[in-house]
């Protein structure tokens, strides 16, 4: 399980910024928390499959967690 606290980056509610989303494919996903490692809001977490969970309030749509995935589980769609 991965958790990276707040307090260390992240922590500002940006969820209003973004205009692309990340999308899982949980088929795909490795669990290898990458995503989390990468996310500059610290706005992913990992559930005990060790799979990412997003707090939409902290992730502003970067991007960075699809670029930085593997395997392509990740992806950003427009957010409706
Ligand atoms: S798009 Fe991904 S890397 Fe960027 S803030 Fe959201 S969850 Fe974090
Ligand atoms: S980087 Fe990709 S494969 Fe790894 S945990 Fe995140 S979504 Fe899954």
């Amino acid at each position: 399980m991965i958790v990276i606290h707040r307090a260390n980056k992240g922590g500002q509610f940006v969820g209003n910024w973004r205009i692309h989303a990340p999308r899982l494919d949980d088929e795909v996903c490795t669990a290898c928390g990458l995503c989390a490692s990468f996310c500059p809001e610290a706005a992913i977490s990992t559930d005990e499959e060790g799979k990412p969970e997003i707090d939409w309030r902290f992730c502003k749509g970067c991007g960075i967690c699809a670029n930085e995935c593997p395997t392509g589980a990740m992806t950003m769609v427009k957010e409706e």
